[in-house]
């Protein structure tokens, strides 16, 4: 199972990723938790990406080809994966059909997860994060706790400080510029499945799942559009 999981900033990529991930017993690549804990730890990666991160702006394409290079080669990658966030350019597609085609990987599905701005905006705003296990939860929800519901660890909830919402908007932006065109050089390699992102978590983990399952079967193939 190699996947992509495709969306704007806020569309739930994250959260599908982690609950379908260890269904398939394959690694959840994050990009961005990749470089937020290389910034925590202040590594060169990290303290470069830090800056960008905060400004919603995207980090250059070479330094995020480097990094998943490395991480796809990785042993846990053998049966398949996961990636969220990755890629985010046209340049970073192109390029990460090479790597595939280097490792010989086939049959990478795209998953779109589509939703509109307005909610987004509503999301993101109201989003905190645990800085221990990184689950996701709505800040009205949760009562206004800074402790993580789910953690075992105990770990604090935060808002990311990409969250805001001017910095919201410009992480919009971005995507609409740079990153949403990757869905036309996709749907040319007839390779995508699209779930509606506005739907509840458990509805849009079972229109994946089951669109999963028949491109498995081969039922439906290629372009699940709708
Ligand atoms: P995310 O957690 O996926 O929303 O990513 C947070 C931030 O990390 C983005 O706003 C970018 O600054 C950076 N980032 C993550 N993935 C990439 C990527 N593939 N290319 C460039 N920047 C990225």
């Amino acid at each position: 199972m190699r996947i992509i999981i495709f969306g704007a900033p806020g569309a739930g990529k994250g959260t599908q990723a982690k609950i379908i991930a260890p269904k398939f017993n394959i690694p959840h690549i994050s990009t961005g938790d990749i470089l937020r804990k290389a910034a925590e730890n202040k590594t060169t990666l990290g303290l470069k990406a830090e800056g960008i991160m905060k400004k919603g702006e995207l980090v250059p394409n070479d330094i995020m080809l480097n990094l998943i290079n490395d991480r796809l080669v990785q042993k846990d990658c053998e049966k398949g994966f996961i990636l969220d966030g990755f890629p985010r350019t046209v340049t970073q597609a192109i390029e990460l059909e090479r790597i595939f085609a280097k490792l010989r990987l086939e049959n990478i599905l795209l998953v779109n997860i589509k939703i509109n701005h307005e909610e987004i905006i509503k999301r993101l705003t109201e989003r905190m994060a645990c800085s221990s296990c990184g689950n996701i939860f709505n800040f009205n929800e949760i009562r206004k706790t800074d402790k993580c519901p789910s953690c075992e660890m105990l770990g604090t909830l935060y808002q990311r400080p990409d969250d805001k919402e001017v910095i919201i908007k410009k992480r919009l932006d971005v995507y609409e510029n740079d990153t949403k065109p990757i869905l036309k050089y996709y749907q040319s390699k007839k390779n995508i499945i699209s779930v509606d992102g506005r739907n509840s978590v458990e509805d849009i983990t079972h229109e994946i799942l089951s669109k999963l399952n028949m491109v498995q079967n081969k039922l439906f193939y290629n372009n699940i559009e709708g």
